[in-house]
């Protein structure tokens, strides 16, 4: 397979147009079979349901080559059960478990002379996305769905390397304690954008949210979980508000059984925060980025980890889990999704 003539080593993280993108209609009450196509534009009534009430979800992944040259995909079948959660959430008919693995399949072979070759640092980035397509005035949900996958060759999301982020606890909160914070819609990033933009300006890279009943505890940013090193602990946040990152479940599990650290997934309060080591946030983009400093008001918690590099245990995770994913490191049963 000829590869694009890409300088695969300096793909920044924007949208290329590629070759296929799939696309499924939902209409009469069913999916229709799905097809591949080269049209990426979407046309659509201008009161669609999306358009007019934001009812829209998405999910993200990655393709990539392997060190033995096989193009993989890491744990779809964990997108297609947590895109299925926020459909279900928005009142949006579910794509078949089953069929969105097989899309995401498709998608990626129809699309192989973009895959990234290996040692590149880059990959296909894979989004999934659903909307309600048909007109729609009064609220309520649409009748019309579009499901599709579009794909994307992206850069290794920190060039250079990664360099330790400053956080900011949020002026503003996120998720409701049973609002929508646990699915991946849209409606959560354009409430986030306003809050973004006045933290970059700010000199912040993030906004660290805490729990809006109480602003007393950890919850997320606006696109990452965190993870917590202390000892040889590794504390992560559970909350029904904030999204199950798939990143952050993977390293739970190779902390304990790939290097015999303690796991906890629990309540984090603020005042906590300045007893840990090391600090990160991750995510499908990045896997993770450290976090060498969060302020709170006047407060700032530096971790001793610093802010010129990642904190050695954190290092661990990450290349023990981006070893999994490139097939240096034997994978759990189940982790690698082989596509070719
Ligand atoms: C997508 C997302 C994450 C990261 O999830 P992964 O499955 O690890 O990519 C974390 N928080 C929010 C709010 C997200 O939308």
């Amino acid at each position: 397979m000829e590869k694009q003539n890409i300088d695969w080593g300096s793909l920044g993280f924007g949208y290329i147009e590629t070759s296929k993108s799939f696309v499924s209609i939902f209409e009469n009450g069913a999916w229709d079979e799905g097809t591949l196509t080269s049209n990426h534009t979407v046309t659509m009534s201008e009161c669609a349901g999306v358009l007019q009430y934001a009812q829209t979800v998405f999910e993200g992944l990655k393709a990539y080559t392997t060190e033995d040259g096989r193009i993989v995909a890491f744990r779809p079948d964990l997108n297609a059960a947590r895109m299925a959660d926020s459909s279900r959430r928005l009142e949006m008919p579910v794509f078949p478990e089953d069929r969105f693995v097989e899309a995401v399949r498709e998608v990626v072979l129809a699309n192989e002379s973009w895959v990234p070759p290996y040692g590149s640092g880059a990959t296909l980035y894979i989004r999934p996305y659903m909307f309600g397509a048909n007109a729609v005035i009064g609220v309520k949900p649409a009748d019309v769905y579009q499901f599709r996958i579009l794909t994307t060759p992206v850069g290794p999301y920190f060039k250079g390397g990664a360099r330790p982020l400053t956080l900011k606890i949020a002026d503003y909160d996120r998720a409701a304690p049973r609002g929508t914070g646990h699915i991946k819609a849209g409606l959560n990033y354009a409430m986030s954008l306003h809050a973004i933009v006045e933290a970059h300006a700010q000199g912040f890279d993030e906004n660290l949210y805490p729990d809006s009943a109480t602003r007393t505890k950890v919850e997320e940013t606006g696109g990452a979980n965190i993870i917590f090193i202390r000892d040889n602990t590794f504390v992560t946040v559970g909350s029904p508000s904030i999204l199950p990152s798939i990143t952050r479940r993977s390293l739970e599990y190779v902390a304990e059984h790939y290097l015999g650290m303690k796991v906890e997934e629990r309540e984090v309060p603020l005042t906590e925060l300045s007893s840990f080591e090391e600090c990160g946030l991750c995510g499908t983009a990045a896997v993770i980025s450290p976090v060498g400093k969060i302020v709170n008001g006047s407060e700032e918690i530096c971790f001793p980890s610093g802010m010129a590099e990642m904190g050695p245990k954190t290092k661990k995770l990450y290349d023990t889990l981006t070893g999994i994913q490139m097939g240096r490191i034997e994978a759990p049963e189940g982790w690698i999704c082989r596509i070719k």
